[in-house]
């Protein structure tokens, strides 16, 4: 059969580390790819149908209004242009170099990370407040005095369960309550926090942030290069007003009918899917992996909760008990299988995350430290 990896000479990967977009994030849904395949035979007005894709993902989702964008992270940079916008009224092709490098948006420095440069590239101000540890916490008094008639808006990062962010900023709904008594838009990077599902209308509905941003590629399983603006209206309009078809910031940014149509279908997919039979899943392959090895095993495997970015799902983690034998090796022997098997050592610990395993994955992966683990014992 015709197989374009092959064909490419590129070697496929059994993903049990999680939604990683080193390795292309999650696997699409044939419903999904589907509909991108009906999307690109046929022209339609790009126009008319982000407003029709948009329109459903806000009902589907339960916010205001929704916006598809070329991934998370330029749902965060489209969102913070769109404030400055708003605060002068006007598409940001308008407004002067010297006017937008004046503008502030606000930042706890607990919350600065790599995906974060993107702001820079906007040229305005960025103010950051706080440490990323416990010493000398920022207090609401300390982030109003942040706020000034400069203050465009504030980025904010959650960490549910723990995941990567240390502590040292002003809990969520606090900054929302000091937020709206300035008037200050509240933008949220939530670029991994799916699942829980109910987290695509908790941070906007529930607890009233202006914007938040998914990746369309991680858990939500839509196309790589999407991601999932959702919030509310006053914001999202001025999103759509510098963003692609337009000429602007956004044109940068293209998002194409395929995608559209594939992020929506995913999104339909990820409201329906029933997230207690995927934890029992998830549970129950953690169970086998801990309940295939015995005390006289070089391995063993513990269940771990919650995962790598905090969601609450579980993982099987690796305790290697013979000295000598490292994670970085086993998990270069993973690599370097024919059919090879991709994991990340993460703080000294290696996982296995039923994310993105399908049951026959996830027997080959159990097979292959099994069969790491019987060579090793023999030595
Ligand atoms: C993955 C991630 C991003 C980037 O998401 P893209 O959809 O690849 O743009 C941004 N922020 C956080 C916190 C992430 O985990």
């Amino acid at each position: 059969m015709y197989d374009i990896y092959d064909e490419l000479g590129v070697k496929k990967l059994v993903n049990s580390a999680g939604t990683y977009t080193v390795v292309g994030g999650s696997k699409m849904s044939p419903e999904a790819l589907e509909a991108m395949r009906q999307a690109a035979a046929n022209h339609v007005s790009i126009r008319e149908m982000q407003i029709a894709v948009h329109k459903k993902l806000a009902e589907l989702t339960g916010n205001e209004a929704a916006v598809v964008t070329a991934g998370a992270i330029v749902g965060v940079y489209l969102s913070m242009a769109a404030c400055v916008s708003r605060k002068f009224g006007k598409p940001l092709r308008y407004i002067s170099k010297e006017d937008i490098a004046s503008t502030e948006i606000i930042m706890f420095r607990a919350h600065r990370n790599p995906y974060d440069r993107g702001l820079e590239l906007l040229g305005v101000k960025l103010v950051e407040l706080g440490y990323p540890n416990n010493i000398d916490m920022i207090t609401e008094e300390g982030l109003e005095n942040a706020i000034n008639d400069k203050t465009a808006g504030l980025l904010y990062l959650p960490s549910t369960n723990g995941g990567w962010v240390p502590p040292g900023a002003l809990e969520l709904d606090k900054t929302l309550a000091i937020c709206k008594k300035y008037d200050v838009p509240v933008v949220v990077d939530a670029a991994a926090q799916l699942p829980p599902k109910k987290n695509l209308w908790y941070f906007t509905e529930e607890l009233g942030a202006a914007a938040v941003c998914f990746s369309g590629g991680k858990d939500l399983k839509g196309p790589q290069t999407t991601g999932l603006m959702l919030g509310k209206k006053f914001l999202l309009d001025w999103v759509e007003v510098n963003n692609f078809p337009n000429y602007g910031i956004g044109r940068m940014h293209k998002v194409g009918r395929e995608e559209l149509a594939g992020i929506y279908v995913a999104v339909k997919q990820y409201v329906e899917h029933d997230e207690d039979a995927r934890r029992e899943y998830a549970e129950n392959m953690v169970k086998t992996f801990v309940e295939a090895f015995g005390d006289d095993d070089v391995f063993r495997f513990e269940r771990s909760y919650p995962n790598e970015a905090g969601q609450p799902l579980p993982r099987a983690k690796l305790i290697i008990t013979k000295p000598g034998l490292s994670h970085e090796t086993v998990c270069d022997m993973m690599l370097n299988l024919d059919r090879a098997i991709f994991s990340i050592v993460e703080n000294g610990s290696l996982y296995v995350n039923p994310f993105c395993l399908n049951s026959e994955e996830a027997a080959y992966v159990l097979s292959v430290y099994k069969m790491i683990n019987d060579k090793e014992k023999m030595r």
